[in-house]
């Protein structure tokens, strides 16, 4: 098939694992025959010294004319002034908001090599296979922000519609694995909480009879993420319950450097990247952990490009990695792996 990817690297950390995500869908491409276009956009901090937006229009446009977008990460202590009149991560939220991308997926399935990193009881960390949906254009992200003169305010504001839309996205995705979805909120507290539980009520009730699912309150649930990790299987979140969640849910998987993740919405064009930062205190060694970006970008290949066994084989290349210690050194302090010894491990693994 033919396909136009569009790569936006940005700051930290993000070009030497985007190098990396860059070289395996090139290699996906070679091996099963695909007429893959890559192209390069500015975004974050780069973008701001280049042009003073952490956006550019080119940016926008460039996204929006492919199939897909793969993002390393933006920001860093250069751009963090608090009084900076922009900032990186301003460009990230408006390319989320631009494109649509209203659901994020995260998923978190441990491989078993990495997990026994985890500060956990081995046993708890027996079959955890799970997916955070986590709503990514919406609450007090998005909401109004002001200062008063002696207090600040953040909005969070839901509409009914945007938690439908993000709701049977999670529902679709637990009809294609174990069937159950465990939505979290703070309903004895928050108004915009109690609108979310009647509307997934409803939703999963009238369409999707066939998925189980349970109301979890959030204080508890990041205390079951850590307890009972394998109990889940979808967990349906909104945007800053879901970002605090998934942050602990790495823990599980051994290093922020494994997680990827999928943001996808109702316009054709998804958006990929590892969830983790642009780690500045690690950025520039050539050591950072690719694994999370080649994962993203199996996630590309299948949400975006709907090419399953292409995903699943770069999934197994890595997992094959892993498997042998190939590391880099965020998860092995003896002859860790650089990242792009790590990114060729995989390219090798994919074609062997
Ligand atoms: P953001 O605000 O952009 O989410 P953050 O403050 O959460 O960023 P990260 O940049 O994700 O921070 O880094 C958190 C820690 O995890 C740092 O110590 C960083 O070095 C480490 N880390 C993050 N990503 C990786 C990676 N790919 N490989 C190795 N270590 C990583
Ligand atoms: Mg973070």
């Amino acid at each position: 098939m033919k396909a136009t990817i569009t790569l936006l690297p940005g700051d930290g950390i993000g070009p030497e694992v985007g190098a990396e995500a860059e070289k395996l869908l090139l290699a996906v491409a070679r091996q099963f025959g695909h007429e893959f276009t890559l192209q390069t956009g500015l975004i974050g901090g780069a973008a701001i010294d280049a042009t003073g937006n952490p956006l550019p229009e080119e940016t926008i446009t460039l996204c929006k004319q492919s199939d897909a977008v793969f993002l390393g990460a933006v920001g860093g202590p250069k751009w963090s002034d608090p009084n900076a009149p922009v900032r990186p991560e301003q460009g990230l939220l408006k390319l989320r908001a631009e494109l649509g991308v209203f659901a994020n997926l995260r998923p978190v399935a441990p491989h078993p090599a990495t997990a026994e990193l985890a500060p956990l009881k081995p046993h708890l960390l027996h079959g955890i296979d799970m997916l955070f949906v986590r709503e990514l254009t919406g609450g007090s992200y998005f909401g109004a922000k002001r200062r008063e003169a002696d207090a600040a305010v953040d909005e969070c504001r839901y509409t009914v519609a945007e938690i439908e839309r993000v709701t049977r996205r999670a529902a679709q995705l637990a009809r294609g694995r174990r069937r159950k979805l465990t939505h979290v909120d703070k309903a004895n507290v928050l108004e915009t909480s109690r609108l979310w539980r009647s509307t997934v009520t409803r939703i999963m009730d009238s369409e999707y009879p066939d998925v189980a699912y349970e109301h979890v309150l959030v204080d508890a649930m990041a205390m079951h993420l850590l307890t009972r990790p394998s109990h889940f299987d979808v967990v349906l979140t909104e945007n800053l319950f879901g970002d605090i969640l998934t942050d602990e849910a790495a823990v599980l998987a051994g290093s922020m450097g494994l997680l990827p993740s999928a943001s996808v919405g109702e316009g054709k064009v998804g958006l990929y990247e590892p969830i983790h930062g642009s780690a500045p205190d690690i950025a520039g060694k050539g050591i950072a952990n690719p694994y999370a970006s080649l994962l993203s970008v199996a996630l590309l290949l299948r949400h975006s490009l709907g090419l399953e066994a292409e995903a699943a084989a770069l999934e197994q290349a890595v997992s094959s990695a892993i498997s042998d210690g190939v590391l880099t050194a965020d998860l092995r302090k003896d002859h860790p792996a650089s990242t792009a010894e790590a990114g060729n491990a995989v390219l090798q693994r994919l074609s062997a």
